[in-house]
């Protein structure tokens, strides 16, 4: 199991090619998309993994403590022979009522319900869905391939006595994210970025995760926090 991108670092994996090695070493291949979903377009069923997770509070907007998701890969679906943990909701429903210890799977994803989600967790995802479908998923990948080159040039300007980005620059290998090493600083970089309204986090020794998000930042966005960055690190 492994992250489809790097949570420290930013880099985005290849997964075909992870799962095809996985697979030939006799291994079950499983992603963490927590920092995928709804920034890169994944395309798990294609990458042939065995099954996949997310969390949906990040770049999906469906806010803190929202529910997960999983994948499961469509061969392992209608699998008898498959250990897996069930629930009745995920019970032939004409059956589902009799109560007996047999478990008769719907198949498909629903056969994969354990219990019943909590709806009121499930509107938001629903709602911030609704929203990436409506601007479309290509859209947003082209914009972010611009908004994160506008970031990483704007940066690089401030030169590389005061910040080194450890994120790839091939844009097939990030998504929206960049991880920015800034010499010889410390958290008040961070702390006083969050008092100018930039939501950013730092993560030690020295590393500030910026990701501008194409569904709602804007280029303007991105000059206003480099601008900041400035300002901060002369200080
Ligand atoms: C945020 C995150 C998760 C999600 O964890 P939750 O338990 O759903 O909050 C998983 N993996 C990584 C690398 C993350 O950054």
């Amino acid at each position: 199991m492994i992250g489809n991108s790097n949570y420290y670092t930013g880099q985005a994996y290849p997964l075909k090619k992870i799962a095809q090695l996985g697979h030939s070493h006799g291994c079950k291949v499983g992603f963490d998309l927590a920092h995928g979903a709804g920034n890169l377009q994944l395309n798990i069923h294609d990458s042939g993994a065995d099954f996949a997770v997310w969390c949906t509070y990040k770049y999906l907007n469906g806010g803190p403590g929202s529910l997960g998701g999983c994948f499961v890969h469509e061969r392992h679906a209608n699998n008898p022979e498959l250990k897996r943990f069930t629930g009745w909701w995920g019970h032939n429903k004409e059956k589902r009522f009799n109560m007996r210890d047999d478990f008769d799977a719907i198949s498909g994803a629903e056969g994969w319900q354990v219990s019943n989600p909590s709806i009121l967790s499930m509107a938001p995802i629903r709602a911030s869905l609704d929203l990436f479908d409506a601007a479309g998923m290509d859209n947003l990948r082209k914009k972010a391939v611009k908004l994160t080159a506008y970031t990483e040039l704007l940066l690089r300007e401030l030169g590389e006595d005061k910040i080194r980005i450890i994120t790839p620059q091939n844009p097939d290998e990030r998504g929206c994210q960049l991880s920015v090493l800034v010499k010889n600083a410390n958290r008040t970089v961070h702390d006083k970025l969050t008092e100018a309204g930039v939501i950013c986090d730092w993560r030690h020794p020295g590393v500030i995760r910026i990701a501008p998000a194409p569904i709602y930042n804007s280029f303007e966005d991105v000059f206003h926090f480099v601008e900041r960055l400035k300002i901060i690190l002369k200080d």
